[in-house]
């Protein structure tokens, strides 16, 4: 792990092949979540500067959608070897200005990578097929095109992968992309930009803008020039952008909030079932769009779970993410610590016991403790939200049925884990489910091979996968009669 001294952190926008230094007064800054410090700056771009990144990522388009599949996926080839030459200074950057320990942040590097790696296959896209007509001396062909200009708006809580699985895509299929990186962690995105220049992606291809997110947002939504939008982040942003990409009828990929339910069933594997619970839900210190969020167990296994869950909550280390040993870092900021504890305090005023944690760690008031609640019920807010921190609440069911059926009227559907060893079971619960990806007998589920996306209010569209492609490309028809 690097100190803040030792990865020279990239302190610009990123606009065409400019980097747009901080001026005097016109700057946000970007604090480290471990120590409250300041860890840098970039600059509040103007709008002229992000109308000026439009012209220039619409220019880049025109060249590089007439360059070849193989031509595209050769440079993001050399921009994934260049990321994992630089790992370790990534990962840092990482842990500096997220907070999740450096483990976890050179694993997101890779998960980073690997989308860029899997998009990196020409094979991958499909461009199009030919159809022989009914009628004689006619061709009908179907081929593929890049959507056009892109814009992507990304969150703080994995600010590699997000930004990787939405440019790698583009890229490959011939979209120039202009991204939003969220204030609180500039400096990976930049930091991959700057790589990607390195690697031969030709300037304007990959834009980076920073300053006010609403005004950045309304003109990267209004404008005409740019054909498509992918955003990760809350549900309540989701639907404005949402709103504001309508009069221009924009081509949308929305990964919003999810509350997955994990799931114990009667005839789970308990111990293989705390193995998943600990890696779905204390990752990233349980700020994961897709880690459990509500867990349901099994009357006939629940005090089984609770003890054996309470026994490795207790033998997690807190700690700063640069520190080898932390298994939890701090919380992103002030206002997500107090949205953990009130959400905790909701679930004590409702009879939830706190079995462990239910404060702020007595060393640092920037990191949650590790919290068991059991006799949680489905009226408190840890169950019915997104949580968002590292709490575990343990719902007591014995009807399963009742169970799904109040489950498929979640509003969200991101994803859902359940351990259970009846094929039957499996076959049945997998899809009852409402959502759109569930893990069975496992507590980790991302791949790049894989499509990453939620239903209901939990967003439209997938990433990852053959299916993420689809997403940056339009479908053309052309009759030909000779
Ligand atoms: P969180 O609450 O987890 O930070 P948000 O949805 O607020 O989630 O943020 C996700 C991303 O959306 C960030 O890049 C943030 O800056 C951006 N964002 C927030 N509000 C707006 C907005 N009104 N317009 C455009 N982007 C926004």
């Amino acid at each position: 792990m690097m100190n803040e001294q030792q990865v020279d952190l990239k302190q610009a926008a990123l606009i065409g092949m400019n980097w747009i230094p901080c001026g005097r007064n016109n700057v946000q800054e970007v604090i480290n979540p471990a120590t409250g410090h300041l860890l840098g700056t970039v600059p509040k771009l103007s709008k002229e500067h992000i109308h000026n990144a439009i012209e220039i990522a619409e220019q880049a388009f025109n060249a590089w959608r007439k360059t070849s599949t193989n031509h595209r996926c050769a440079i993001l080839t050399k921009w994934y070897q260049k990321i994992e030459e630089n790992e370790e200074r990534l990962a840092s950057i990482i842990t500096l200005e997220q907070g999740k320990p450096f483990a976890e942040a050179l694993g997101e590097i890779r998960y980073a990578a690997s989308y860029i790696k899997w998009y990196s296959q020409p094979t991958l896209q499909d461009n199009g097929s030919i159809i022989k007509g009914d009628v004689e001396n006619e061709s009908l062909s179907i081929v593929t095109e890049p959507v056009g200009l892109c814009a992507a708006i990304t969150p703080w809580n994995f600010p590699a992968a997000m930004l990787t699985r939405k440019a790698a895509p583009a890229l490959a299929v011939g979209c120039s992309i202009i991204i939003k990186p969220a204030p609180e962690t500039p400096f990976t995105a930049l930091a991959l930009s700057e790589l990607a220049l390195q690697a031969g992606v030709p300037p304007g291809l990959i834009n980076v803008v920073t300053g006010d997110a609403p005004v950045i947002g309304d003109i990267l939504c209004s404008s005409k020039k740019i054909k498509k939008l992918s955003f990760t982040g809350s549900t309540l942003v989701g639907k404005k952008l949402m709103q504001a990409c309508a009069p221009t009828v924009k081509r949308l990929s929305l990964e919003l909030g999810g509350n997955a339910p994990f799931i114990v069933c009667n005839d789970a594997d308990v111990d293989k079932a705390i193995d998943g619970a600990m890696q779905s839900k204390f990752r990233n210190a349980g700020q994961t769009c897709v880690c459990a969020n509500a867990f349901y167990v099994h009357d006939s296994l629940y005090e089984r779970f609770a003890e054996g869950l309470e026994k490795r909550i207790k033998a997690l280390s807190l700690g700063q993410g640069s520190q080898p040993h932390s298994d939890i870092g701090p919380l992103i900021n002030e206002s997500a610590l107090e949205k953990v504890d009130a959400l905790v305090r909701d679930a004590k005023e409702k009879g939830g016991n706190i079995v462990c944690g239910g404060s702020r760690w007595s060393e640092s008031d920037r990191w949650y403790l590790p919290t068991l609640i059991t006799q949680a019920t489905v009226d408190m807010r840890c169950v019915q939200e997104e949580i968002f921190g590292p709490v575990v609440a343990l719902v007591r069911y014995s009807d399963e049925d009742k169970l799904i059926a109040q489950l498929r009227l979640q509003d969200t559907g991101l994803a859902a884990y359940f351990y259970s060893d009846s094929l039957s079971r499996i076959h049945q619960l997998a899809a009852e489910l409402n959502v759109g990806m569930v893990g069975i007998n496992t507590g980790l589920i991302s791949d790049a091979a894989m499509p990453f996306g939620g239903v209901k209010s939990s967003g439209v569209g997938r990433e990852g996968g053959r299916q993420g492609i689809m997403e940056y490309l339009e479908t053309k028809y052309i009759k030909l009669c000779y």
